[in-house]
């Protein structure tokens, strides 16, 4: 199992209670987003693009544990921006241990080795390092080289110093089902506990909109990715949403299972889409038009999303019914077997045409700032950041 027996347990009692109460819309997993400043700025990332002056926000350690406290989550996702430039996180990650929540704290690892010494190993908390595929895949992905040795250097590091660690890969049309192959080996190479592998959202916001994968196209991807998949690799996922990955099984998204509190409060309906804000988790579940979202929805925005933070919570509420129990015995039994696919699929699967041209990555800001100058200077050079930029940019924020 790539989760400790505590946590698997603390989430089915969790869930098993939420049924019996009859709870029909509750959270599983928090997003958690305490700022959204990054020290990168990469291709297909739709969160940093906000205006300086929101760039600066931060949710306080005393706002965030509060959201957590009135939500209840068992597992809290930090995610940003880069939480680790946050000047509470200690503070966040300490008071959500002592919640007895599970926490995964993002992040893009540029600042993780030092960071080490600021955190204890403890079994609440894991690490999930971004990692978008083998060396050359992740820097064109995060628009800087150099950053895949120094994420894959902290997670040894962190690994070696007892810390839990998995790692989190978004795929974008661009993906080689053969290199996020050899990708899965080297991290568990490096000892990583499990891989978080989802397709990346359609993010208005995204500077390269061409990279996105259509709803058709992401399951012939993840069939030809999980098929015959190594008895060595170890995901962080619940089998259902796999097989949902590969089109075996269809679910519609249950937003609220991963609700979202940042700078601005508490954000309808998803950690993907802003259609609004209110204060308390309550008026979130109480006040947002569920229906006119997912697959039966109406929104136009859902129709090819399959990402994790809006199926991942039906897998697992799904697994908790009797025909759900049998589908995640089947998936378990299952998942390394060959796929096969349909003439249909092949085909299309072969006629796409993957995005070749050049990346257009991130700014963090529309406004122009000197931190904008300095993060062109850094991705026009090209070459691995030096010390003094991450500290320019961490006093900046
Ligand atoms: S996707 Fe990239 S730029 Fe966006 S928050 Fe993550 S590491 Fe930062
Ligand atoms: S389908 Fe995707 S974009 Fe739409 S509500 Fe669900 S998670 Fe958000």
């Amino acid at each position: 199992m790539p989760v400790p027996v505590s946590q698997a347990y603390t989430v089915a009692k969790y869930v098993m209670t939420q049924k019996v109460k009859g709870v029909k819309r509750y959270p599983l997993v928090m997003m958690l987003e305490p700022l959204f400043r990054c020290n990168l700025a990469c291709e297909g990332c739709g969160k940093i693009q906000f205006p300086d002056h929101i760039l600066k926000k931060r949710v306080s350690a005393e706002k965030a544990l509060a959201a957590a406290e009135e939500c209840g989550a068992p597992i809290v996702s930090i995610a940003g921006g880069e939480p680790l430039i946050h000047p509470e996180i200690q503070d966040i990650v300490e008071g959500l241990i002592k919640q007895g929540r599970y926490i995964y704290l993002c992040t893009n690892a540029l600042l993780l080795e030092r960071a080490l010494k600021k955190f204890t190993p403890n079994k609440q908390l894991s690490f999930s390092v971004h990692m978008d595929g083998l060396q050359e895949e992740h820097d064109k992905s995060v628009c800087r080289d150099g950053t895949y040795e120094i994420a894959l250097s902290a997670v040894k590091k962190a690994v070696q110093m007892g810390f839990r660690v998995t790692t989190n890969t978004t795929l974008f049309n661009t993906a080689q089902p053969a290199r996020v192959r050899e990708f899965f080996d080297e991290m568990m190479e490096a000892g990583v506990e499990g891989m978080m592998v989802s397709p990346g959202y359609a993010y208005e916001k995204a500077p390269e909109q061409e990279i996105f994968l259509e709803r058709n196209l992401t399951k012939t991807l993840f069939k030809k990715i999980f098929g015959d998949a190594k008895k060595e690799w170890r995901f962080n996922h619940s089998p259902n949403f796999m097989s949902f990955l590969r089109g075996d099984i269809d679910y519609d998204c249950t937003p609220w299972g991963n609700p979202t509190y940042n700078v601005f409060g508490w954000q309808k309906p998803c950690y993907l889409l802003s259609d609004g804000y209110v204060r308390t988790f309550k008026e979130l579940i109480d006040t947002t038009d569920w229906a006119r979202y997912g697959q039966k929805g109406t929104d136009d925005r859902c129709k090819n999303c399959m990402v994790h933070c809006g199926y991942e919570a039906s897998a697992v509420d799904d697994a908790f019914s009797v025909t759900g129990g049998l589908r995640l015995l089947k998936a378990g039994m299952t998942f390394r077997r060959s796929a096969t696919y349909t003439a249909e699929e092949l085909e299309r699967f072969d006629n796409q045409k993957p995005y070749e041209g050049a990346h257009a990555c991130a700014t963090n800001s529309t406004e122009p700032s000197a931190k904008d100058e300095l993060l062109e200077k850094i991705q026009s050079r090209g070459t691995t950041p030096v010390k003094s930029d991450e500290e320019e940019l961490i006093t900046r924020n």
